[in-house]
């Protein structure tokens, strides 16, 4: 049975950086994803952009950039943006998906990281506090590793489930978790039109929804701007009151969700002369999921612990993005916003299963609320939580101790020598 010093489970923006941040301190890492593709959501689920990561601060009567989210996500984020793969150059926080594709393969073999794709989580060995090994389903039938280390990085926290550790799931009273979404592309569109006559879209929209023509429950439209000319991205197909971790239900939202692209295709191109001759490109290889399983962590994170801006002592990532809450009951989505200047911290307790000591877990189904998930789970701070995970199984290997053991200061200055920002 082949033995790494780390095992990382699903290529997201998270396990990306945990073994890209593991393999460079010289760790063995074998990095197994479900799909044939690093990315994670911007991958299989289409998610764009990256949502905001910086804040401005004022100092000397000027305002200062913080970027709250470096290390391996800045550099992600600049080999997108000066893409030397298909040449979609340019700023901002959009990104061509299948760039990002060939970066992540790129790196992880510079780095020295073992990747095997197509390769499904189904089975977990566990004795006491210990994972033992880990079983994945593959094209060559059920392979079996073991590891020093291990990182739950599929979102879903689908190790923790299947070790038999403590979640929770959904926010409290009713377990509702936020809506999932099938993003989907229209290409063909008359962008120059669409930005002149945006505002005409959401009051026909909500007329319509009103009469019971849409079925779509939620409140607008929400549509990005791409890299590529005439084609916009959608964010906007919503479904609620299923449960992410109930296998049938989330089967039931795929085949709902695609229903509702039918229905926005025809209802723009219908009345709108901007999407007159648009095409639909794709919908995502699957319905992304905001949120289902959360760690019982040895510390849960909370919207006061955000709101109170709280520095924690074992603080490893950093945001100031909002607590944006997409309705789970239907429509409308709220929103508590964080000033600028302003920013929360996550510590490493929220990344430790209570009753494991050699697996920690990094992106959204980290440690918190689902007030305070509804913040962190953007991808840039889940690819700085991975980067510190992926540390601290370096420093695990080098102190002879497990990863919920580490160091807490060594951790945070190791991240800081290397670029990350800790808050
Ligand atoms: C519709 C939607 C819109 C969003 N919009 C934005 C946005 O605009 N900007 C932003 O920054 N964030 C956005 N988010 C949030 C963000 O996309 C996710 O929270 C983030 O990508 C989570 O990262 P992750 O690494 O934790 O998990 P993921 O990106 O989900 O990666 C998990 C990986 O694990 C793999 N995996 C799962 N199960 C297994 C298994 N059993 N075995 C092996 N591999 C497995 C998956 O295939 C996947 O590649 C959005 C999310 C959704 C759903």
């Amino acid at each position: 049975m082949q033995h790494f010093d780390l095992i990382v489970i699903g290529g997201g923006q998270a396990g990306c950086s945990a073994a890209l941040s593991a393999a460079r301190q010289g760790v063995s890492v074998l990095l197994c994803e479900a799909s044939g593709a690093l990315g994670g959501a911007a991958n299989v689920a289409l998610v764009n952009p990256y949502m905001k990561y910086a804040t401005y601060v004022e100092a000397n009567g000027e305002q200062k950039r913080v970027e709250l989210c470096a290390g391996i996500f800045r550099e992600i984020h600049e080999a997108l943006e000066n893409d030397e793969v298909y040449g979609y150059t340019g700023k901002g926080t959009s990104f061509h998906e299948e760039t990002m594709k060939v970066i992540f393969d790129r790196k992880m073999q510079e780095a020295g990281v073992t990747v095997l794709f197509h390769a499904k989580l189904c089975g977990v060995e566990r004795e006491g506090r210990l994972i033992k090994s880990v079983t994945f389903a593959t094209v060559g039938g059920n392979l079996t590793f073991t590891a020093d280390s291990y990182i739950d990085a599929t979102g879903d926290a689908i190790a923790i489930d299947l070790a038999g550790s403590l979640y929770h799931v959904g926010r409290e009273g009713d377990n509702l978790c936020q809506p999932m979404t099938l993003c989907f592309r229209l290409g063909n569109v008359d962008v120059e039109l669409y930005d002149k006559t945006r505002g005409r879209i959401d009051p026909v929209y909500r007329k319509l929804q009103a009469e019971g023509k849409l079925k779509n429950p939620r409140e607008d439209v929400l549509i990005f701007h791409t890299r590529i000319p005439g084609v916009l991205h959608f964010n906007t197909t919503r479904i609620v009151k299923l449960d992410p971790t109930n296998p049938f239900d989330r089967s039931r939202a795929e085949m709902m969700a695609r229903e509702q692209v039918v229905e926005m295709f025809h209802f723009l191109r219908d009345n709108f002369e901007a999407f007159r001759n648009a095409d639909l490109l794709f919908t995502a290889a699957e319905i992304g999921v905001r949120e289902s399983r959360m760690i019982d962590a040895r510390h849960i994170l909370t919207a006061e612990d955000l709101i109170a801006g709280t520095k924690f002592p074992d603080a490893i990532a950093a945001g100031n993005y909002d607590m944006d809450i997409h309705s789970p009951d239907g429509t409308g989505t709220s929103h508590h916003w964080f000033p600028e200047g302003f920013w929360y911290t996550i510590p490493y307790r929220s990344l430790l299963p209570r009753d494991l000591d050699n697996m920690a877990v990094a992106g959204r189904s980290v440690g918190s609320t689902h007030e305070a998930q509804a913040a962190i789970r953007i991808m840039p701070i889940c690819s700085c939580m991975g980067e510190a995970a992926g540390m601290a199984a370096a420093i695990a290997r080098e102190d002879g101790v497990c990863i919920a053991d580490v160091d807490t200061d060594k951790l945070r200055a190791r991240l800081v020598a290397v670029g990350a920002f800790v808050g």
